[in-house]
Parts: structure tokens; C-alpha cells; sequence
């Protein structure tokens, strides 16, 4: 039997938002992530020090109020996972909360993923991706100790900068593979809430004197005497430049892992998970998946205007654009030494080695591992596509497959089994709520 419930993965801005929408039409939700606290990327509270901008707690704010008017339909578990949908529909969740229930339709989102286009010396320890850089300096409370530099290409880098100039740490550089600023009339025609961010961020990095290097690209990476060497090449002019701690950022793309067809119930994505168009589009994407459902439930649904969701997709095409470069490095002049999986530690020359053999797409992750890890790809799989794209045509494609990650029978075992019936699933993970 089918519960009466909505399942919704993730309690970022989009699952958040979506969330709301359902149960303002009376439907009943169950919200899961995997973070130990609700808001997903942007939102989530810091342990201390907020350094982001004051708009980022008023928009917080608002939108945890929404949610919070409509607890009583909306049932939200943190630290705890979905794993996968089976073709029954039955969702298998891990965890804090774990456990077994049939929702009458899902809702992924799950936000998107940082792409770290891989360099020789980029899974040395010290050398992290933005993302991770600004998670330890939310989750820490404080900026990462020694010289930092940040480097790649994106919005991310300027937004990472200036939060740690705020937090009282500048980078010591950054490396921006593109020329952002070659493109006033681009940025010109952002809409306001970009520029004025953006021209935060750059404000607050003029003001720290922060270098930043546009053009420049880091070809490789060293470990030498307990600091991190980087190799930097500006339009055929090399340098080499000493640093601590090195965060790397090549771009978002969709988390849409498990976002596969289900045979009996509605499986929709949501937000970035949907298509990366940043925070205020995934708001209203929450929105307007929610009244997709209910249309599809057969239930009345809330007329919802597409025009910002619109514009938010014209403003990143526009930001696409303005950081566009011709790669961070070719990859096909990658040294064979280099580690494209950093979960099963598999090389260029692994992948070359199997690509020479006449390997088809499928075997090459069942030999070679690649997309095979912990990860199941999200860091590898896109380079290696584009690396034997040449051979054939395309390469490993991700699992779209239940489940999701690796799972011990233990959390299969130990998940409380509520389906076939529509119990109370007991909230018991603490969720941060303010
Ligand atoms: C690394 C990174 C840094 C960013 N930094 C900024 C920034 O500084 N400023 C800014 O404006 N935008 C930033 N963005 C973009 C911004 O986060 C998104 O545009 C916005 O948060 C999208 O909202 P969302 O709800 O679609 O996804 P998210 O806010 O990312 O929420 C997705 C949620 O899904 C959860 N989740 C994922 N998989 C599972 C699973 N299997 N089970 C349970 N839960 C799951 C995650 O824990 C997360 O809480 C960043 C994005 C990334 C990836």
C-alpha cells in the first residue's frame, strides 16, 4: 500500500520551498537530508561568525518560516539519507532516522555538485575544492590556518574569498582560469541582487589587497617541504607559488544521482538539482514542482509565475559567459601519473591502459574502476567521459541504479519498516531549526 505521504530529499532552498508549497495544499511531507541541520548549501547555519552577506539570514529566515508555519504536516529528519527508490517505490532511508516507507511521489533536491577538474597534485592533502573550504571554515567557525589560495574559475572563487576575508583571513591569491572582468556589458545586464553581491565580494577583496590573477591556471601541484608548490602558467608565462592550503573550483553541475524513472510513482527533481540557477531559482522551482505533483496527485494546485525563474536562467547563461575559458587545463596533456579517481587511486595511464584494449564504456568501469568508489563517480566521471570521448564516442555513464552509494545490510536491516502502512515516523534526529 502506498502511504499517504510525499517524500522530499534534501532541505535545501528548493526542498524547503517545496516542502511548504505541498503541505499549505494539505498534503503530508516527509523531508529528509543528509546534513546534520536544514537549509542545504547556502543556508545552513554556521557554528559561528556568519561571514556571509546579512541578505543570506534574511532570506534564511523567511523561508524557514514558511516551513515552520506548516510543522504540523511536515516531517523533517536530519543526518539521514535516502539511498534509492526500488522498483516497488518503496525509498530505503539511512541514518540518524532510518528507515522503509512507500511515498506517493518523491521529490529530489539535492542540490548540485562541485566539478575539480583533475591535476597532477590535486589529491594531496591540503588541496581541497571550494566547496570543502567553505564547509570547514562554516562548520570550524573560523578560517583555516597558513597562506590560502583559491583557484579555478566561477562566482565561487569570489564568494569563498571574500567570506574568509570577512572570518579575518584573506586568500594569499587567487587564480581565475577565465577573464571575468573583460566583460562589462555581460555584467552590466545581470540582475541587481547578482551585481550587488558580486560587487561585495570584490569590494571586500580590493580592500584586503587580495591578488587576483585572471588568466592563470595551475598546472600542477607539489608537496615541498611541508607547504604546497604550485606550478601557475599566464599565457605561456610560468610561475611558481608557495601556499598551505589550495581550494579548487571547476564549475557545478546537477546532483541528480538517483533521479531514476520509477515504474510506480512520480519522481521529479527540483532546484539545482534540476538545473544549477542558484538559490532564488531554486525557491521557486520548489514552488513549482510542488504544483506539479499536486496536478499530477489530481489535487488542486497554486498557479506559479515562471517569469523570475526565467530571468534566474537568462542571468547564469549571462554568467556562463562572463567566466568561460578554454579548460582549466587540456586534459589530454595530462602526465600519465595523474589520479583521475581519488577513490580507487586510478590514473591517466590506468584509463589509457584500458582504453588501448578495446574496452566498451561499461567495461571500463567494471575493470577499471572508474565510478566505481565511494563517490560513484561525481569526481571522475565527467573527465574521463570527455577523455575518451575521442575512442568511444562516449564514456562510462553514472549509475542511475538503486541504490545510490554502497550500503551496509545493516542499515537495511536496522531500517524501521513502515511500508505498507501510514504510522507516524518518529522524528528523532534533532534538526537545527532556528
Ligand atoms: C559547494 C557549493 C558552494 C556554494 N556556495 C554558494 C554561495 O556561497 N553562495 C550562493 O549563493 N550559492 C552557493 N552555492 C549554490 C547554492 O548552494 C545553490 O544554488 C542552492 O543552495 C540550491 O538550492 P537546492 O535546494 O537546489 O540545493 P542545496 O541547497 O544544495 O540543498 C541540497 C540538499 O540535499 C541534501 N542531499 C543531497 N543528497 C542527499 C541524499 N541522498 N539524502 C539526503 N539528503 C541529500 C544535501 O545535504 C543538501 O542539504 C553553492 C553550491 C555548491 C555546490
Amino acid at each position: 500500500m502506498t502511504d499517504r505521504r510525499i517524500l522530499v530529499v534534501g532541505a535545501g532552498p528548493a526542498g524547503l520551498s517545496a516542502a511548504a508549497t505541498l503541505a499549505q495544499a494539505g498534503q503530508r511531507v516527509v523531508v529528509v537530508d543528509q546534513a546534520p541541520q536544514i537549509g542545504g548549501t547556502v543556508y545552513a547555519q554556521n557554528r559561528t561568525g556568519d561571514t556571509r552577506p546579512l541578505s543570506h539570514a534574511k532570506e534564511r529566515r523567511a523561508l524557514f518560516d514558511v516551513v515552520a508555519a506548516q510543522r504540523e504536516r511536515i516531517d523533517i529528519h536530519c543526518s539521514t539519507s535516502f539511498v534509492g527508490l526500488d522498483y516497488q517505490g518503496n525509498a530505503l532511508i539511512t541514518g540518524a532516522d532510518g528507515f522503509l516507507f512507500q511515498p506517493k511521489a518523491v521529490i529530489m533536491a539535492t542540490g548540485a555538485r562541485e566539478l575539480v577538474q583533475p591535476r597532477p597534485g590535486w589529491t594531496l592533502p591540503g588541496v581541497t575544492s571550494v566547496g570543502a573550504l567553505q564547509v570547514d571554515l562554516k562548520t570550524a567557525g573560523r578560517p583555516p590556518e597558513g597562506r590560502i589560495a583559491i583557484a579555478g574559475s566561477g562566482s565561487l572563487l569570489y564568494a569563498l574569498g571574500a567570506q574568509l576575508t570577512r572570518a579575518g583571513k584573506a586568500p594569499a591569491v587567487i587564480f581565475d582560469a577565465a577573464h571575468p572582468f573583460l566583460h562589462p556589458l555581460a555584467t552590466a545586464r545581470l540582475p541587481l541582487h547578482i551585481l550587488q553581491e558580486a560587487t561585495g565580494f570584490i569590494l571586500t577583496l580590493i580592500r584586503a589587497r587580495v591578488p587576483i590573477l585572471s588568466g592563470t591556471r595551475i598546472l600542477s601541484v607539489e608537496e615541498k617541504k611541508g607547504a604546497l608548490s604550485l606550478k601557475t602558467n599566464h599565457g605561456g608565462r610560468f610561475r611558481t607559488v608557495e601556499v598551505d592550503r589550495l581550494g579548487l573550483h571547476d564549475g557545478l553541475a546537477r546532483n541528480d544521482y538517483g533521479l531514476q524513472k520509477n515504474p510506480t510513482i512520480p519522481v521529479i527533481a527540483a532546484g539545482d538539482c534540476r538545473d544549477v540557477l542558484g538559490r532564488f531559482a531554486a525557491v521557486k522551482d520548489g514552488n513549482r514542482v510542488a504544483a506539479e505533483i499536486l496536478n499530477l496527485l489530481g489535487t488542486p494546485a497554486p498557479g506559479i509565475s515562471l517569469t523570475s525563474l526565467n530571468t534566474e536562467k537568462a542571468a547564469q547563461r549571462r554568467l556562463k559567459s562572463i567566466f568561460a575559458h578554454d579548460g582549466c587545463n587540456d586534459l589530454n596533456d595530462l602526465p600519465d601519473e595523474t589520479i583521475l579517481c581519488r577513490c580507487e587511486n586510478r590514473s591517466v595511464a590506468d584509463l589509457k591502459a584500458l582504453t588501448a584494449t578495446d574496452q566498451t564504456p561499461r567495461m571500463l568501469r567494471l575493470n577499471g574502476r572508474f565510478g566505481m568508489g565511494a563517490c560513484q563517480g561525481r569526481f571522475c566521471l565527467d573527465w574521463v567521459a570527455k577523455l575518451t570521448a575521442a575512442e568511444m564516442g562516449s564514456g562510462p555513464s553514472r549509475p542511475q541504479r538503486w541504490p545510490l552509494r554502497p550500503v551496509l545490510i545493516a542499515e537495511i536491516l536496522n531500517a524501521a519498516d513502515h511500508s505498507g502502512n501510514e504510522t507516524h515516523i518518529e522524528e528523532s534526529a534533532k534538526c537545527t531549526f532556528r
